[in-house]
């Protein structure tokens, strides 16, 4: 169901929007991440900071302490290298310290190389599949018990404009986002019934970060939105507010 009320453009969140969630933010050392991360903690949320970058997230925790959010739980993983067992243990740390999780927001993901599919490198192919799919599903089946267990809890996906619509040249991270949003659509559908559990996916849309300036090295950044300017859709979708929206793709921008 899409929410016909809500709007990008005048979506006001109120000052306590995300009070006593805990939410797990993949990326959250960089990018749009970072930006998720510190605005999730304004509004009242604890954050677990996952990333591959220690320093990084070390850095993002801080920030948030600074500002006076809640203590941040730091957790360094490469999704690349990440097993079944990574995640479990992730889960059990989370499990023993909240008891719950209320968010889980899958933002982390690489480009691998922009070049044509009869060029394709394969290990590239596959070691983007597994960053920005297989990491994300591995997660989702560890954390689904501790969502389960939150009184309304919001499952994110990141897709894109290509993971809608094929492009040329954009290969492997165009095909890892198709199924990023097929995984969305299927786990809303598996999780409507009998589940406080809603499954979404965000598209940022061009967004000057690390990533879309190596994907557009010739791109003058100043013309792009920053990620402090598309989270309304971040905070909306992970609040209560969106409570009755499952299975959607929308558009941050
Ligand atoms: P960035 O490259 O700026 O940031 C990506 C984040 O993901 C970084 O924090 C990075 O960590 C982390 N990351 C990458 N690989 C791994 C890994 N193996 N293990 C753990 N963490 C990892 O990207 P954006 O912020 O631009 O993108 C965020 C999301 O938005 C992505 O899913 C992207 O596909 C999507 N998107 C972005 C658009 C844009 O215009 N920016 C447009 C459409 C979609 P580290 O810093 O340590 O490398």
């Amino acid at each position: 169901m899409v929410d016909s009320q809500f709007s990008i453009k005048t979506y006001e969140p109120v000052a306590q929007l995300l009070m006593n969630k805990i939410i797990l933010v993949t990326g959250a050392g960089d990018g749009i991440g970072k930006t998720v991360a510190k605005i999730y903690a304004r509004y009242g949320a604890t954050v677990i900071l996952l990333g591959r970058t220690t320093s990084k997230l070390a850095s993002v925790g801080d920030a948030i302490k600074n500002k006076g959010g809640a203590a941040t739980l730091i957790y360094p993983m490469d999704l690349e290298k990440a097993t079944v067992t990574d995640y479990k243990d992730l889960a059990k740390v989370i499990n023993n310290k909240f008891g719950k999780l209320d968010g889980l927001l899958h933002n982390a993901g690489i480009l691998g190389e922009r070049t044509s599919i009869e060029h394709q490198d394969l290990e590239i192919w596959n070691t983007v599949q597994q960053v920005n799919v297989y990491a994300p599903l591995m997660l989702t089946q560890a954390c689904l018990p501790l969502l389960k267990k939150a009184p309304s809890a919001s499952l994110i996906f990141t897709s894109s404009g290509v993971g809608r619509k094929g492009k040329a040249n954009w290969g492997a991270y165009s095909v890892s986002k198709f199924a990023t949003e097929g995984l969305m659509q299927i786990l809303a559908d598996e999780l409507k019934t009998h589940t406080n559990v809603r499954c979404n996916c965000i598209n940022p849309g061009a967004t000057s970060t690390a990533m879309r300036a190596s994907a557009y090295p010739d791109e003058d950044p100043s013309i792009l939105f920053t990620a402090a300017q598309i989270m309304p859709l971040y905070l909306y979708l992970m609040s209560d507010d969106s409570r009755a929206i499952s299975g959607q793709s929308m558009d941050a921008q």
